[in-house]
């Protein structure tokens, strides 16, 4: 039996409905989905309303970009649509992604590839607009050849494209979602560019301090030596080894729901552990 615990719908930077998520996972015969959009939850009610057709969980959750160097990601589970602490800050959030793609926009119009925010946001649709999205509209002008090439020669981390935005510091993220009585696990820990031993333990030190939960331990494209490590550095620090596809349907092509690149397989197990840390709050 076998769930997914990150992945993303047309309400952030994924390709696939929220409803066709769960249809699909579904169809490949998971037990639960968690839909961690970036920086929203407009996705779960349509992602519910499916689900309670079906014998599939549909835990609702984000994926937060926080301060730090390098990319470090935040997937927040069972977070509820409505008010709430870090449910309030995802407003603020969204406003400073608006700040940032108009500022992507100015830079890639004097870099000679013109292209309208009114472009962006029908390639997003509707819910958290992003780089991807930009990505894509740059593809269809012909700018690039894909969304990654995009990234790599202008909108990724020191590229010429690239505009930040205010990210919340990892103790405050874990803070906002703990009070939320929301579940933080760590995303796709290879993504940080740590490769010392002693710097990732003292920043999973630091994390579980703030109150981290879970690490995840299988993402797609990780080799049975990164997923044993991953999971060994878990147990380590006593948090819940995790994992997801992180799908984002033809945004990231050849990654399926599940499954990832073929040989995911995040194990039901995983989800009855971090169960136990949710909260109800009042
Ligand atoms: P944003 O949230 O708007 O800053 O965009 C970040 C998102 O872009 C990530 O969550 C990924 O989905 C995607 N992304 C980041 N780096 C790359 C890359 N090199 N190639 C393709 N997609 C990427
Ligand atoms: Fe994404
Ligand atoms: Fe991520
Ligand atoms: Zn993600």
């Amino acid at each position: 039996m076998a769930v997914d615990l990150h992945t993303h719908s047309t309400a952030s930077d994924g390709s696939d409905r929220p409803s066709v998520l769960v249809e699909k996972a579904v169809g490949l015969g998971l037990t639960a989905l968690a839909l961690t959009d970036h920086d929203t939850l407009e996705g779960v009610p349509e992602a519910r309303a499916a689900a309670a057709e079906t014998d599939l969980e549909l835990i609702p959750g984000t994926e937060l970009s926080l301060d730090h160097q390098g990319a470090m990601h935040l997937v927040v589970l069972w977070l509820e649509p409505g008010p709430g602490p870090l449910q309030d800050r995802l407003a603020a959030i969204q406003h400073g992604r608006h700040a940032r793609n108009q500022a992507i926009v100015e830079l890639l119009g004097e870099l000679g590839m013109p292209i309208s925010v009114e472009e962006v946001a029908e390639e997003s649709g509707s819910g958290s607009v992003g780089r991807p999205h930009i990505a894509a509209v740059m593809m269809r002008k012909g700018y690039v050849q894909s969304v990654a090439e995009a990234f790599d020669l202008w909108l990724g981390a020191g590229r010429p494209a690239h505009a930040g935005r205010a990210r919340a510091t990892p103790e405050e993220a874990i803070g906002l979602a703990l009070d939320s009585g929301a579940v933080p696990v760590l995303a796709h820990p290879h993504t940080l560019g740590i490769n010392r031993a002693d710097e990732m333990a003292d920043l999973l030190d630091r994390l579980r301090g703030a109150g981290l939960v879970g690490l995840e331990a299988a993402c797609s494209g990780y080799r049975r030596h990164e997923r044993e490590g991953y999971a060994d550095l878990a147990r380590r620090f006593g948090l819940v080894a995790t994992g997801g596809s992180d799908y984002h349907g033809r945004y990231k092509p050849g990654l399926e729901l599940g499954i990832g690149y073929g040989d995911l397989l995040v194990p039901e197990t995983v989800l009855d552990r971090l169960r136990v840390y949710r909260r109800a709050v009042a």
